[in-house]
């Protein structure tokens, strides 16, 4: 525990001048345009010849488009380019790939105006500088090759050592995004708490302490647009206009799921390792066999927990998210995770540990038929996790 580097990430928003963003802009529509154009080569040589175009081939090409564009693509940077055009050959791996597993999938598709929104600079120094002074000595700028020093609104201290740099456009504001190594993992103070926490639909997660960090009212939201999004997709007809204009519905809801649900698992892996020295969860392969298996899923109870199968599924997936960004955070923090085995946790009595069906009132209430010791279902269950997970620790330290 503690010690060590790790790699992290840092995201700031760009402040930049009018002509700064009209800049940004071309050079993002420079990229769209080569990687769909990199696209038509490699479609039209498999169409034809059934010929595979190599990463090398387009990236020694590279050369001469940039010749005979230097107002448009010569002015950008050959690094980001080739990035560029690297990521394209990742997606076309991934099409082989799944090819020769015997499936058939969709053949890598062209970027529309709204569908590429990342240019990266794979090494900092070429063709872009991060943390470069021209005048100002308070600030901080990072310079992109075509576009300028452009100011960086710095809100935390950058630690480590500067790998890549990205800028990424979203919406209307455009965001620099530093990947570092040699990170230090920084350890937290030992605060000598521990915590179970139950990952449920109504609640991301409830902690043994009765604490519910909850899953945002407006995801809950999200996903039942989008849920009804995909529900009137499904209905359209193959090559309608609606069709489309549902498949551009589907597509917006499910970016905004996405952002709302990182959002709300950063807040709760946050709060949680500022909290707690130990923590211990569910077992996630464990988990999902398990309730699919049971159908505790499907008894009806609160709000969320009455809602179709689909919406459901949609708010389930935030559990992986979340344990990727807890384990994260849990690793630069210091702090020790443990997974358990959930089996029984939700219908066992954390106080006299009789363990019974019934002792599941609902889906939100937990009242013992042994003991009498009645509690919200998700806190009793994050109280046996959190046993669990000691006990194996203890085991572990025992040995
Ligand atoms: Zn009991």
């Amino acid at each position: 525990m503690g010690g060590g580097c790790v790699r992290r990430s840092f995201r700031f928003l760009l402040r930049l001048t009018a002509r700064q963003a009209a800049a940004l802009a071309a050079c993002l529509e420079d990229h769209r345009t080569l990687y769909n154009a990199a696209l038509e080569h490699r479609r039209t040589a498999y169409a034809r010849a059934g010929v595979s175009v190599r990463y090398g081939d387009q990236s020694a090409e590279l050369k001469h488009i940039r010749a005979d564009d230097p107002d448009g693509q010569g002015r950008w940077s050959f690094s980001s380019q080739q990035a560029t055009l690297r990521r394209l050959d990742k997606a076309f791996r991934a099409f082989f790939d799944r090819v020769k597993a015997g499936r058939t999938p969709g053949f890598p598709r062209f970027k529309g105006c709204g569908w590429f929104d990342t240019v990266e600079w794979p090494k900092d120094g070429d063709g872009c500088r991060w943390d470069s002074q021209p005048e100002h000595s308070t600030a901080t700028y990072v310079r992109l090759q075509g576009v300028g020093h452009v100011r960086v609104h710095r809100h935390r201290t950058v630690q480590g050592r500067v790998k890549t740099i990205a800028v990424k456009r979203e919406g209307n504001r455009w965001f620099v995004v530093l990947s570092c190594d040699d990170v230090p993992a920084g350890p937290l103070p030992a605060t000598g708490a521990a915590a179970g926490v139950d990952m449920g639909v109504a609640s991301l997660v409830t902690t043994s302490d009765g604490q519910p960090l909850t899953n945002p009212r407006h995801l809950a939201a999200s996903a039942d647009r989008l849920a009804a999004a995909q529900r009137a997709l499904a209905r359209k007809k193959r090559g309608s206009k609606r069709r489309r204009k549902a498949v551009t519905r589907v597509a917006t809801l499910h970016a905004k799921v996405r952002r709302q649900r990182l959002d709300g698992a950063h807040k709760a892996a946050l709060a949680l390792v500022r909290t707690y020295d130990v923590i211990v969860h569910e077992d996630l392969r464990i988990t999902n066999m398990t309730r699919s298996a049971s159908g505790t899923i499907q008894t009806p109870g609160r709000n969320v927990a009455a809602k179709s199968g689909l919406n459901r599924s949609i708010l389930d997936a935030g559990w992986g998210v979340f344990l990727t960004i807890l384990a994260h955070k849990a690793e630069s923090a210091g702090r020790k995770l443990i997974a358990v085995n959930p089996a029984g946790t939700s219908r066992t009595c954390s106080r006299c540990g009789h363990c019974a069906k019934e002792n599941r009132v609902t889906q939100a209430e937990f009242a013992c038929t042994a003991c009498g010791h009645a509690a919200h279902a998700d806190v009793n269950a994050a109280v046996n996790i959190m046993r669990a997970g000691l006990a194996l620790r203890q085991a572990a330290q025992a040995a």
